[in-house]
């Protein structure tokens, strides 16, 4: 939407809670209830999979999941554990036409990213693309809209395209860890290896569930010549919620 318009939007409508929709005081602000209920993932947490501890092991240290099976990408960070407010706030992005949504949710996310942003390393933003008949039927790439706000926000370099879908997969909701990642397997492909060779890519998605997506994404990357993954979403599933 023209900037403009959206100004005028503002002006004229009152500001809603990005999850439940009741009117608050402010643009970007959660109201009461739901703020409540947001639960932030902070250190201490599995340093190459994000996932939070009870207690602290000390830097570097790995969960269990990561120390039986390395997951292929350097690190992952989430702002919020996936449920309740955050589950709606992701719902209304990729369902519902309120694409501002994703400046809220890139803000939580560059202050969750930690040092895999920092701009001395060049960071790479690649959201994790959508097939075109499922970005036609939605209208937009919910992982995209947040890059690009994150990119306005951070100032990171944003590839669109470095990486695409080369087929359509089937909804993978209630599937298990390993049926999801034989439901990826084969279907991204580098677009633009010249882009990613060397860099530092941090790829954009809106939820990390099993991280299959996630692992799929960054083999092709690291076969590409990718010198790191990472992974940046704005809420994920916890093992130990
Ligand atoms: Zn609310
Ligand atoms: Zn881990």
């Amino acid at each position: 939407m023209l900037a403009p318009l959206q100004a005028l939007i503002d002006l004229v409508l009152p500001p809603r809670c990005p999850a439940c929709r009741r009117i608050v005081d402010g643009d970007d602000r959660f109201c009461g209830d739901c703020w409540q209920q947001l639960v932030f993932i902070t250190a201490p947490q599995c340093a190459r999979c994000g996932d939070p501890f009870d207690h602290d092991l000390g830097a570097g240290a790995l969960c269990g999941a990561c120390l039986a099976a390395l997951p292929r990408y350097d690190s992952a960070r989430a702002a919020l554990v996936y449920g309740g407010p955050a589950r709606d706030v992701i719902l209304g992005l990729k369902h519902g036409d309120r694409q501002h949504l994703a400046r809220l949710m890139a803000r939580a996310m560059a202050r969750a990213a930690g040092p895999m942003l920092e701009a001395a390393a060049a960071p790479l933003l690649v959201p994790v693309p959508l097939h075109w008949t499922r970005l036609v039927r939605r209208g937009a790439n919910q992982a995209a809209l947040i890059a690009a706000a994150l990119r306005r926000q951070t100032g990171a370099e944003l590839a669109l395209f470095a990486l695409i879908r080369a087929r359509a997969t089937p909804a993978s909701r209630g599937l298990g860890r390993a049926a999801r990642a034989r439901n990826v397997r084969g279907v991204f492909r580098v677009a633009d290896k010249a882009r990613v060779t060397g860099r530092r890519v941090i790829l954009v998605d809106d939820v990390l569930t099993t991280g299959a997506t996630a692992e799929a994404c960054a083999r092709v990357l690291r076969r590409a010549g990718a010198a790191e993954v990472h992974v940046l979403t704005f809420a994920r599933v916890v093992r130990h919620p």
